[in-house]
Formats: structure tokens, sequence, C-alpha cells
């Protein structure tokens, strides 16, 4: 047996470069004696590997000096709880737009903390699209306007980054982060569960912008406050240093393939590629999202008959096709092609797509 091609939507693939470096330094990481995971995230190795790893990502996203990054556990779901409870006071509205399973999970956390106000969402069309811009019902003194850019699940994605004034946006960037050259400085706060185009999950990123970090609307544990992360370096307790290493080697990945201009062009081979074999398929592949906010991460079809579809996975996993089982939400097949796809795995993918349709046909 050899590793396949996976196309897991997360926990999901990462780069064999990264995993192949981690083999090597497993033991002995660094002249310590000792793995990664055996030393103090306080000794001074742990610490300048954590800086560097901090410059790196700066330089692939040209994140501007008045934002700090944090490196967070909890997931992304901790933080749909914990970013209202930093920088929404009791009452004061956070609009929501609404596109997907994550940012229906997102606003109905705020609740607890802000009146969390649906301000666009695309529920009625079974998430297959992007709310107009022009329909959103915004409050120009709303803590933040929150948006989820890629929904993972419904594999739809917002292509553009909407102005939303003087208010702050707050994005769940999970699943896209990384894929392509973004400007930060449109953005309040960004985070991110790791576990999709970053490294291992456990670890979350966020990059945040310094004034929300002064907010103060309640009384916290020091352990929930973003801005005691800030100022210890995300090293409030212990952090996840596996997870942290991790992404410092994926990050440097990314740089040694041209940073996230190069990873762009790549990912749109990919997608574009995917999208061919459904849309040239004559209806027997059919991916129903609006063409304007297809995913480039996620893409999610259906075979002309449902009963094939648990065929097409098994048969999937057999070719070395791995995980393309839709959501169990919405069942389908899904294709998730993070960074860690390589072209050549989305091209297996649709021959195997190719040949399936003639042998079953
Ligand atoms: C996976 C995912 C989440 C949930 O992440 P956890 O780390 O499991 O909490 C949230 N939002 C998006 C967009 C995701 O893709």
């Amino acid at each position: 047996m050899s590793r396949a091609w996976n196309f897991s939507a997360g926990p999901a693939a990462m780069p064999e470069d990264v995993l192949k470096r981690a083999q090597q330094e497993l033991l002995e990481w660094d002249g310590a004696r000792a793995s990664v995971m055996e030393v103090s995230h306080r000794g001074k190795a742990f610490m300048e590997m954590a800086a560097r790893v901090e410059a790196d990502l700066r330089e692939l996203l040209g994140i501007p000096s008045n934002y700090k990054v944090l490196f967070l556990q909890g997931g992304a779901t901790q933080h749909f709880a914990q970013v209202p409870m930093n920088i929404a006071a009791d009452g004061q509205r956070a609009d929501y737009i609404v596109n997907g399973h994550w940012g229906e999970k997102a606003a109905s956390e705020a609740a607890l903390y802000a009146s969390a106000y649906v301000a666009a969402t695309s529920k009625d069309d079974g998430y297959r699209s992007i709310p107009d811009r022009a329909g959103w019902d915004l409050d120009p003194e709303a803590a933040y306007v929150h948006i989820t850019t890629n929904e993972t699940i419904h594999g739809v994605e917002m292509h553009d980054i909407p102005d939303t004034g003087g208010v702050p946006l707050v994005a769940d960037m999970s699943s896209d982060i990384l894929s392509h050259p973004l400007d930060v400085s449109k953005f309040g706060l960004i985070y991110a569960g790791a576990q999709k185009n970053i490294g291992p999950s456990g670890l979350v990123v966020m990059i945040v912008r310094e004034d929300l970090l002064q907010r103060h609307p309640r009384p916290l544990p020091r352990i929930f406050r973003y801005a005691e992360y800030a100022a210890a370096d995300s090293m409030l307790n212990t952090p996840n240093t596996w997870g942290w290493y991790l992404a410092g080697l994926t990050f440097q990945w990314l740089k040694g393939q041209g940073g996230l201009a190069a990873m762009e062009r790549r990912n749109r081979i990919k997608e574009e590629s995917l999208y061919a074999a459904i849309d040239g398929s004559g209806g027997y592949y059919r991916n129903e999202v609006d063409p304007s906010a297809r995913s480039r991460m996620n893409v999610v079809f259906n075979l002309h008959d449902a009963a094939l579809e648990p065929v097409f996975v098994a048969e999937a996993t057999e070719a070395g096709l791995l995980a393309l089982k839709g959501h169990r939400a919405l069942g389908g097949i899904r294709a998730s092609i993070y960074n860690a796809v390589p072209i050549e795995g989305v091209r297996a993918l649709c021959d195997f797509m190719a040949e399936f349709r003639r042998t079953h046909g």
C-alpha cells in the first residue's frame, strides 16, 4: 500500500514535502536532541521558531504592521463564540452573512453575547449562492460583519471581499486561507482552523487588527481574551507546539512554491479542470452552485443517478482517490482540492470520472 490522492475536507491532505521534513526531524529537532514536541515552548529554540513562523505568514499574506497574528486552539468553532465575547457588547448588533452551514453555526453561537442578526442569507436556494451585496441589511453601528469566505460543505465561495465601511469585517477563512493572495487590510479579523489549508487540527490562526483588541465589552477570564494572547505572543499557556511547528513547515513550503500568487495559479488549473469535467459530462455529473460562487477549494457534485454515488465513492477509493463522499448533511460527492492536493491528483480524478461514466453510463 502507498499514499493515495486525498480529497478529504478536513483534516485534509498536507504537502508531502512537509510530512517528509517532519519525519526527518521527528526524533531530533533543530539540534535540540529531542523532538519539537518534547521541548519547552519558552526555550530559545522554540521561541525563535515561533517568531520565524509568524514572519513567514506575514510575508506570505503581506500582513500590515497594525495587525497581530495569534496562534490559538479550540478549532474555528470555539471562535464562533469567542469572537463575539471579545468584540461585541451585550445587545449590540453583530451582522452575519450566511451562505452555508458554518456561517449558520457562527451566527447561532454569537447569539449568546450579542444581538446576532442574519443580515443576508442564501438559505432559500439551499446555499448555492452568495446573497447579493445590494440586499445586505447592515447596521452601521454593528460590532462587526461576519462572513464565511468559503463554505466547505456547500462548495460556495465569496470571490469578492465586501466593503463594510467603518464596520470591521470578520471572516472565517478556515477552508480558503492561503489559497490566493489576500488584501488583509480589508478585514478587522480573520480566523482559520488549521486542518484544511495550514496543517493539523488543534491549531487556529488568527489575524486581528490592533484596535479590535482594545475592545473590552465584558469581563472575561484571561484565557478567553484575545488581547491577553497578543500581549503574551500567543503563549499565555502551553500552545499547540506540534501544530505551530507544522504550520511553519507549510508556510516555508508555500514560499518555496512561489508564494500565494503561484498557489492561486495552480489552484485555478485544478479547479477549472474539475469543473470542466463536470460541466462537459452532458449532465452525467452536476454542480448546482451559482457559477459566480463556485468554490475553488471544495468542488461538490452529484451523479445523474443518486444510486450510483456510493458506487462512485467505492470505486474511486479502490482506484486510490480518497474521501470523495459528500458531507453527511448534503450527500453527493465532494472533492476538496486544497493547496496540498497537486495538479496530478486532480487529473487522476478527472480521468477516473471519465472512465466511470464510460463504464457505468
Ligand atoms: C471546518 C470548518 C469549521 C470548523 O472547524 P473546527 O476546527 O472543527 O471547529 C468552521 N468553519 C469552516 C469554514 C470550516 O471549513
